[in-house]
């Protein structure tokens, strides 16, 4: 085996949306949007709906589509995008309710889809989706006659609890919503651990699900594990790795591991990142390549078979760190080419 294996815990991702579902004051969503995170739309949205999950969200009409064909025809399946120019029949087919955004796509819903579900999405100040005020109340009387399923908004610094912009945002959106005979969902993860004020009557938790910060009490749900295809011994003053980035201080052992970039292991990584052999932490050395990597595995009393990048040892936001990135980052950079056991 060759290939780098990754392990996903779908008992682990359930308990996690339970977790959130239970900490709400309505219901909990899923967001299953880029294949769920890059973990795989088809075993985890399954996983999701035995768990009991009703409400499934999405980024564009085409992965709503895909999502029905795995869901079948109960769960309401939403489209944060909206409903763009092209997604007429997707929509209409696939029974999806999108999250209207603009007045023009509030005018091309209703008069090519008269009677069909639709969401509506505010801007309350992260300035990516949504109406604005103005256009909320130019629109209001003619949407809510209409019965939207849910009207909703994002937070931008939900991560940040001590952020101004989280009360800011948080009474803009009942300022605009207040009084309304629509369910409302501001949060996503890290809105729902803000608190209950931030509830209202549905969350939608995406990174929490899948084991990421900011739910630091999230189960772990991936592990990756990479095989080690060669060990080599190094002398002082040889070098490991293109543009002989790394050199020998000592007499070295050198593990060639197989996985790269291409396979979601960002190459800025390199030079903080680690490996884990049990509790032991063995370092990157030299570039990470395409397809492989190089270990410092010196002084290990056994030659390890694989090491872990993630898992027990190291969280996905450790990883994450070693890259100056954000754990979503990570999990979506997952490659194609991992063997994947699901759980
Ligand atoms: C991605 C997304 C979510 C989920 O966010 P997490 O931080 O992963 O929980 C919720 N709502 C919207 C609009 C999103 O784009």
């Amino acid at each position: 085996m060759a290939t780098a294996t990754l392990r996903i815990d779908l008992s682990a991702l359930c308990n996690n949306w339970r977790s959130l579902n239970a900490l709400a004051q309505g219901k909990a969503g899923a967001v299953v949007k880029a294949d769920a995170y890059g973990l795989g739309l088809a075993p985890v949205a399954k996983a999701l709906a035995r768990a009991g999950a009703r409400s499934f969200f999405v980024a564009v009409a085409e992965e709503g589509v895909a999502l029905r064909r795995i869901l079948g025809k109960g769960p309401q399946i939403s489209v944060f995008s909206g409903h763009m120019a092209g997604d007429t029949g997707l929509i209409r087919d696939a029974r999806l309710t999108p999250m209207l955004n603009s007045i023009d796509q509030m005018l091309r819903h209703v008069e090519a889809l008269p009677g069909h579900p639709f969401g509506v999405q505010l801007d309350t100040g992260m300035n990516r989706l949504g109406m604005e005020e103005a256009e909320w109340t130019a629109l209001r009387e003619v949407a809510l006659d209409q019965r939207p399923t849910l009207i909703m908004s994002h937070l931008a610094c939900a991560d940040a609890p001590d952020h101004a912009m989280n009360a800011r945002q948080l009474q803009v959106f009942r300022q605009m919503t207040d009084g309304l005979k629509v369910p409302r969902s501001l949060a996503a993860t890290g809105g729902t651990l803000l608190g209950p004020d931030y509830h209202f009557d549905m969350v939608r938790p995406g990174i929490g699900l899948y084991g990421g910060l900011p739910y630091v009490d999230a189960r772990p749900v991936v592990s990756l594990d990479i095989p080690v295809i060669q060990i080599r011994d190094v002398a002082v003053g040889e070098t490991v790795g293109y543009a002989n980035a790394w050199v020998a201080r000592g007499p070295s052992r050198v593990a060639t591991i197989s996985a790269g970039y291409a396979d979601g292991i960002i190459r800025a990584m390199g030079p903080r990142a680690h490996l884990h052999t049990g509790s032991s932490a063995v370092p990157v050395i030299g570039r990470i390549s395409m397809d492989m990597i190089g270990v410092d595995v010196t002084g290990l009393a056994q030659e390890p078979e694989q090491l872990e990048l993630i898992g027990p040892h190291q969280s996905v936001d450790t990883v994450a760190g070693f890259a100056d990135t954000i754990g979503y980052e990570i999990l979506t950079s997952l490659g194609a080419r991992h063997k994947r056991i699901y759980a």
